[in-house]
C-alpha cells in the first residue's frame, strides 16, 4: 500500500471514529476499552494473515494472471475508462456473492460469525474479522482477479474505497435521515448495515453489499425499514458478554453452528442496546 493511500485511509478511519462518538446512533453495550482492545487484537492477527496471503499467494499469482491476460474483461475490447469501471463493478458484485455465501455455508459462517457476535457495532467492528476468514478472503480475492481480469487501477481504486466504506458502514454515526436515505441510494450506510448485524435472522439476511448498495436493490434484499431502536446487535446464541470474550471468539470457528439462531444456554435476551436505556436517535 502506498504511504499516501495509507495515510488517507488512516485519516478517514480517525475521522469516522471521532464522528461516531460525537453523534452516536447507539449506546454502548460493553465497556469501550474492552471492545476496542478485543477488536484490535483480532484485527492485528487478521492483518498478519492478510499480509502473508498477499505476499505469498495473491500478489505473485495475480501478477501472473494479469500478465497472461486471463479473465473476462481481458477478452473484451473496451475503452480503458469503461474497463476500469466494469472491473470495479464486477469486483464489488462478486464480493456481495462471497458475503452471501459466508452466511449460507455453515463452514464459512463458523468464521464470519466471529465478526457478527460483536455486541457493539461501530467502526472498530469493521476491523475485527477472524484470521481464518481473512485467509480464505485471500483465496477469494485471487479467484475474483482470475475470473474478472480487472485493470490494476480497478483493483487499487476498489480496494481503497472498500476499506473506507467498511469503516463507514460499521460505524454508528447518526446521519440526518435525509442524508442517510440519499447516500443509501448509492453506497452502504450505517443504518443499513446495522440491520444486517441484527440478531433477527430475517433482518440479518439483508443488506449484504459492502460498497455499492445497488446489488441489494437488484436482489430485493435492500432494507432500511427497521427502526434502529428495535435492533439488537449480535447473534442469538452469543448475546451475553461472557459468550464473546477474546479466547472464546478465537476458537469460535471450532464450535458447531446448529444452535446459533436459538437462544443461548443462558436463555438470555438482551434488550436493544443493552441496559443503558433507549437509543439516542432513530
Ligand atoms: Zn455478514
Amino acid at each position: 500500500m502506498g504511504s499516501k493511500r495509507g495515510a488517507f485511509l488512516a485519516l478517514g478511519f480517525v475521522a469516522i471514529a471521532v464522528l461516531e462518538e460525537v453523534r452516536p446512533l447507539r449506546r454502548r453495550v460493553e465497556k469501550k476499552s474492552r471492545h476496542v482492545l478485543r477488536d484490535l487484537t483480532m484485527a492485528a492477527m487478521s492483518a498478519v494473515a492478510t499480509a502473508f496471503m498477499q505476499e505469498r499467494l495473491v500478489g505473485p499469482r495475480a501478477e501472473k494472471v494479469l500478465a497472461q491476460g486471463q479473465g473476462l474483461l481481458r477478452q473484451m475490447t473496451l475503452p480503458r475508462p469503461l474497463r476500469v469501471i466494469a472491473g470495479i463493478l464486477l469486483l464489488d458484485y462478486t464480493l456481495w456473492v462471497w458475503h452471501w455465501v459466508n452466511h449460507r455455508a455453515p463452514f464459512l459462517w463458523r468464521f464470519h460469525r466471529v465478526h457478527h457476535v460483536d455486541l457493539d457495532l461501530d467502526s472498530w467492528t469493521g476491523l475485527r474479522f477472524h484470521f481464518g476468514e481473512m485467509t480464505l478472503a485471500g483465496v477469494v480475492r485471487l479467484m475474483q482477479i482470475r475470473l474478472i481480469g480487472p485493470d490494476a487501477a480497478s483493483l487499487t481504486i476498489w480496494q481503497a474505497l472498500l476499506l473506507l466504506s467498511i469503516f463507514f458502514h460499521h460505524s454508528k454515526i447518526a446521519l440526518p435521515w435525509t442524508v442517510e436515505r440519499a447516500l443509501s441510494a448509492v453506497i452502504v450506510t450505517p443504518r443499513m448495515h446495522a440491520i444486517h448485524h441484527s440478531e433477527v435472522r430475517e433482518e440479518m439476511d439483508s443488506n449484504w453489499s459492502s460498497l455499492l448498495s445497488v446489488w441489494d436493490r437488484l436482489h430485493g434484499t435492500f432494507r432500511l425499514d427497521v427502526p434502529q431502536d428495535a435492533i439488537t446487535i449480535g447473534v442469538p446464541a452469543y448475546l451475553g458478554p461472557g459468550e464473546v470474550t477474546l479466547p472464546k471468539i478465537m476458537v469460535m470457528p471450532l464450535r458447531p453452528t446448529d444452535g446459533d439462531f436459538s437462544r443461548g444456554k443462558s436463555g438470555m435476551h438482551r434488550a436493544p442496546f443493552g441496559e443503558h436505556g433507549t437509543p439516542l436517535r432513530q
